[in-house]
């Protein structure tokens, strides 16, 4: 097998331990879920049930707006209660209250969709986007967007994301060793909605077991090639994939379609190939519960809208003799700290993780010292130390041509940083300041 990677990154403590080796389980079923309209990249949907209606488990709930937007399904049978703002990962937002039944009734529109060889690319389209489905690994773009390329942009390849290199999450591990089937059809799938002839699922070689049975799998097709990836921060990031896989890079201020790819992460791949055999959408994923005080580190199926709080009770609580620190959805590197645990999770939580005071800590910054290790580890080729100073100068210009929208926010350079300078929050400010300030600008015109 070769084995490939980028240019650059980092190599932080891995922590896959807590939960590696833990078979994935179902998690028990909430009284009440909060599902909110805003769960994906663009605009929210719009509800279309309101309080006192009965639902089903499937049952659309939410209607897209626009393109780059997402269908939301009921994640349980029972009663709308409500609907209101509630706390959520990222901000306050509107949720679907339901009160579970605890019935399991499926609505009456989910029907398997029929055979692959059957189905035409429009329809197989079609399907992805009725189901409300996003990117699994985090970022939750619609995939029925990923899968709509403008006729100009050639893809002639499909690769799937089961790198999993941020630490301590290992969902999409236990999902390539239980479930390798509907991972390998979910890139059947999305071949053939992109007609495309060849596909990779791209995997860290610190994961031989899931190598070894995606493989098993994948030797039933001959347009499929297994990858094995150098452990390596952030390899499973979208541009970084693409140069691992193919050698080709995504320009500056690119998309991967303009390298002639489109990546998707493993999770959603079978949860592509479980809409299409089941007609089941999107309404429960594999959530990684761990870190340092959690008592019994998971990997979950936890249905979308459960509250973490009750999360971490399946899971036997915070441990007694730990102070809790941080509570992060997500990732260590790419994740987003919660100031409560009454939030619902979504269709993007791939873990929850929970750091004791000490993990938590957050060293004072000291000056640059120009050492440059920040610049040789970013996977964007960028200067963060430059970016960073401009920002924090409020001068967004300067940034700008430092080509600071560049920046995949993966956090490598903060974390070499030797003066703990905040690198990654600067960046990501002039990223914010940069694209707000376009935006105004065009209003104008
Ligand atoms: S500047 Fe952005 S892309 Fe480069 S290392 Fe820092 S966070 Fe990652
Ligand atoms: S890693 Fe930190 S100290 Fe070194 S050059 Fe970059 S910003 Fe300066």
């Amino acid at each position: 097998m070769k084995l490939l990677t980028f240019k650059g990154g980092i190599h932080p403590p891995y922590k896959k331990e807590y939960s590696e080796k833990k078979a994935i389980e179902i998690a028990k079923s909430p009284k009440v879920v909060y599902i909110p309209l805003q769960q994906h990249i663009g605009a929210p949907a719009k509800e279309i049930v309101k309080v006192g209606d009965l639902v089903k488990v499937g049952q659309k709930i939410g209607e897209q707006q626009g393109f780059v937007s997402c269908n939301v399904h009921s994640s349980v049978s029972g009663k709308v209660i409500a609907i209101k703002e509630h706390e959520l990962a990222g901000g306050r937002g509107t949720c679907i209250v339901i009160e579970n039944d605890f019935k399991e009734q499926i609505h009456e529109s989910i029907k398997p969709k029929g055979n692959l060889e059957d189905l035409s690319k429009e329809e197989i389209v079609s399907i992805i986007k009725e189901a409300g489905i996003v990117g699994m690994g985090g970022a939750t773009f619609p995939t029925h967007v990923k899968l709509s390329p403008p006729p100009d942009k050639k893809i002639d390849t499909v690769i799937l994301n089961g790198a999993e290199c941020e630490p301590y999450l290992t969902a999409d591990h236990r999902l390539m060793l239980e479930n390798p089937e509907d991972v390998v059809y979910g890139l059947k799938v999305l071949m053939k909605s992109l007609n495309v002839s060849k596909g990779y699922i791209g995997i860290e070689v610190n994961k031989p077991d899931a190598i070894s049975a995606i493989e098993k799998e994948a030797q039933k097709y001959d347009d499929i090639e297994v990858v094995g990836l150098e452990v390596k921060y952030p390899q499973g990031a979208e541009k970084q994939l693409i140069y691992a896989c193919t050698k080709r890079e995504v320009p500056s201020g690119g998309l991967p379609m303009d390298a002639g790819a489109v990546v998707n992460n493993v999770g959603t791949a079978a949860q592509i190939a479980k809409t299409i055999k089941t007609g089941m959408p999107l309404i429960e994923r594999i959530t990684t519960v761990t870190g340092s005080c959690i008592n019994e580190p998971k990997n979950l199926v936890t249905k979308v809208g459960t509250l973490v709080s009750e999360i971490i009770d399946q899971c036997g609580g915070f441990k007694e003799d730990k102070i809790v620190g941080k509570v992060i959805m997500g990732g260590p590197m790419m994740g987003l700290a919660q100031y409560t645990i009454d939030i619902p999770t979504n269709k993007g939580t791939s873990g929850i993780l929970c750091l004791d005071d000490e993990e938590s800590k957050t060293p004072k910054p000291q000056n640059c010292l120009r050492c440059g290790k920040c610049l040789t580890v970013c996977p964007a080729f960028l200067q963060p130390l430059y970016i960073s100073a401009y920002s924090l100068k409020n001068d967004f210009e300067s940034a700008e041509r430092y080509r600071a929208l560049d920046c995949i926010e993966c956090g490598s350079c903060s974390f070499v940083c030797p003066a703990r300078r905040p690198l990654l929050q600067s960046v990501r400010n002039a990223k914010r300041e940069i694209i707000s300030n376009r935006r105004k600008e065009s209003a104008k015109k």
